[in-house]
């Protein structure tokens, strides 16, 4: 059921993190003032700006990924990674500015504790002519919350003066100020996120009922449920996640984001492209790893007409 695209290939531009994810697998996390011994440690790149960017790159669009990271190891390995994933990174700037790390302890039961240290990431504070330049000649403009909301706020802003779709993620999850809600075109939260902003929990309908109030569309990911798509003056619609077994739903929104924004701006229907974005993020949350496990078009295009390779 996978329709023939009616634009040709998409440009996405995002602004948002590029991080490192320094992850230590551990039985037990240490308590304060202890010292425990782990078992295994892993350097993961990560960031959900970065995340995204390679989430769109992979379901077939041109990317370009504005951020910062530091002029060190990390740095030079995320650059490297996003272009092996064919994410164009001539605006992502080396800052005098540590490259964001992410310090991750995971237990054997499965429980994390997290410690971001944004680094260069806090530096993102607005555009130059060039990252405007750049946002002007996209078809859609991919934000998170993971830099500074001035700078967040300065891109959409811009994307709404040139016409350009803005897809907003609004985590992690904190309060908006209204001009970004304004300049918002799809609000993109999940559950959590759309409680945190609204403050209903547990009835994603009414939720996204109140966001409409400030934007024109949103979509609530629902997790193993799917997700929901409601936009003005017309009936929600939940579209179903395929049934997978997850081994690690890391980066699984990210995926969703990436090719839900892709696929929006080929033209496809609001439902397939909802049933597509889910299809990606099914595929992810079968393999370990966020961007390591995000699918390439061909993948997605297979788990969507039910052919699973
Ligand atoms: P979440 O951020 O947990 O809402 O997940 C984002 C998207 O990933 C969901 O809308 C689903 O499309 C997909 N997803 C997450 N968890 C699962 C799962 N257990 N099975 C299938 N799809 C999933």
């Amino acid at each position: 059921m996978t329709p023939t695209p009616v634009t040709p290939t998409p440009h996405i531009a995002v602004l948002g993190s590029a991080n490192m994810d320094l992850v230590a697998y551990v039985a037990k996390a240490p308590r304060r003032g202890e010292t425990v011994t782990g078992r295994e440690f892993r350097t993961v790149p990560g960031g959900k700006g970065a995340n995204q960017a390679v989430a769109a790159a992979r379901a077939g669009a041109t990317v370009s990924m504005i951020g910062a990271i530091g002029a060190d190891t990390f740095g030079a390995q995320l650059r490297s990674s996003l272009e092996h994933s064919g994410v164009d990174t001539d605006l992502l700037r080396s800052v005098e500015t540590p490259t964001g790390t992410a310090h991750i302890v995971v237990d054997d039961e499965g429980g994390n504790a997290i410690v971001v240290v944004p680094g260069a990431n806090g530096t993102v504070k607005g555009l130059t002519p060039g990252d405007e330049a750049l946002i002007a000649s996209a078809d859609t403009l991919l934000l998170q919350l993971e830099i500074p909301l001035k700078g967040v706020l300065t891109a959409a802003r811009a994307a709404r003066r040139h016409g350009v779709r803005t897809v907003l993620t609004p985590a992690p999850a904190q309060p908006l100020p209204d001009e970004l809600l304004a300049a918002t075109d799809l609000l993109l939260p999940n559950e959590h996120e759309a409680a945190a902003l609204t403050g209903i929990a547990d009835d994603p309908r009414a939720a996204a009922r109140s966001l409409l109030a400030q934007v024109p569309e949103v979509v609530i990911t629902l997790g193993a449920e799917g997700s929901l798509y409601a936009a003005r003056g017309a009936e929600p619609v939940t579209v179903p996640a395929p049934r997978v077994t997850a081994v690690d739903t890391t980066g699984a929104g990210d995926t969703f984001a990436g090719a839900l924004a892709v696929a929006l701006a080929e033209g496809r229907p609001v439902p397939d492209a909802l049933h597509w974005a889910s299809s990606a993020a099914a595929l992810s949350v079968q393999r370990p790893g966020a961007s390591a496990s995000m699918p390439c078009r061909k993948e997605i295009d297979a788990q969507a007409n039910g052919t699973p390779s």
